[in-house]
């Protein structure tokens, strides 16, 4: 039996309790839930900052990058004296302080699919943070395989997207996605990135796990949103379950 909130942690999330969406129930959930988040980069620091204070039972972050100044300008969990440490420990110690009862899990390297078998079902919802297409593909994969709901997110210089992949749902998935635009290979180093835009779309990847994890996901899976951070514009498109794709469709037959 999972165990109620206790009386200082209704008080503190009251702003959240009074919401009729969220109500005690919710943030009971919000308490048991296992999150993953993979890459603590400017998208996972802007995602895990909001998952924590909001009061998600534990985390997991895997990043094997230490903290650098070139960082600091975006990766809003670090500062200037944790350059040089493992950027999962200092993310942890800055998560502790926001909110101690948050429990924290840190694995200090790449996810590699092995490392993702072990980890994916063992959460309830992974995030894609990390900055490069063979590590989205390959996390797309073992959420499928899993039956892992997964928020990708992606930003590079004033343009972001993110979309929720639930293989319950049989969504199209990163593959499909994938098909459609040819994802850029381009990193930030290269291409540059405007900060405002890649913690807009890592507080989203937080916002669409926080209501999936209420079964009120406030977009369908599938739904590709896009940001253009010079105009302040979103779109969305319907992305198609590309018929030849190895993950989601593969998944319907043995190969998964
Ligand atoms: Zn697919």
């Amino acid at each position: 039996m999972p165990k109620p909130l206790r009386y200082a942690q209704a008080l503190r999330y009251n702003r959240q309790i009074v919401l009729p969406q969220i109500d005690l129930q919710g943030q009971e959930r919000w308490q048991h839930a296992r999150v993953l988040v993979l890459g603590t980069g400017g998208l996972g620091c802007a995602a895990l900052q909001h998952l924590c204070s909001s009061g998600i039972g534990q985390l997991t972050l895997v990043d094997g990058d230490i903290v650098e100044v070139t960082n600091l300008p975006r990766q809003c969990l670090f500062s200037n004296q944790q350059v040089g440490m493992q950027k999962v420990h200092a993310a942890r110690d800055r998560l502790h302080a926001i909110n101690p009862d948050c429990v924290i899990h840190t694995i200090a390297q790449m996810a590699d699919d092995m490392l993702l078998d072990e980890l994916v079902p063992e959460h309830d919802i992974v995030l894609d943070c990390t900055d490069n297409l063979a590590s989205r593909n390959s996390i797309n994969a073992r959420c499928y395989k899993h039956n892992i709901p997964l928020v990708t997110g992606a930003a590079i210089r004033f343009e972001g997207q993110i979309m929720l992949v639930d293989p319950v749902q049989d969504s199209a998935c990163y593959g499909c996605l994938s098909q459609l635009i040819q994802p850029t290979e381009l990193s930030c180093t290269e291409a540059g990135i405007f900060s405002p835009v890649v913690n807009l779309i890592g507080l989203q990847q937080a916002h669409i796990a926080l209501l999936h994890l209420l079964d009120k996901s406030p977009t369908r899976a599938g739904l590709l949103h896009t940001y253009d951070g010079l105009n302040m514009q979103w779109n969305q498109f319907t992305i198609p379950a590309y018929q030849g794709c190895p993950v989601c469709q593969a998944s319907h037959k043995e190969i998964r």
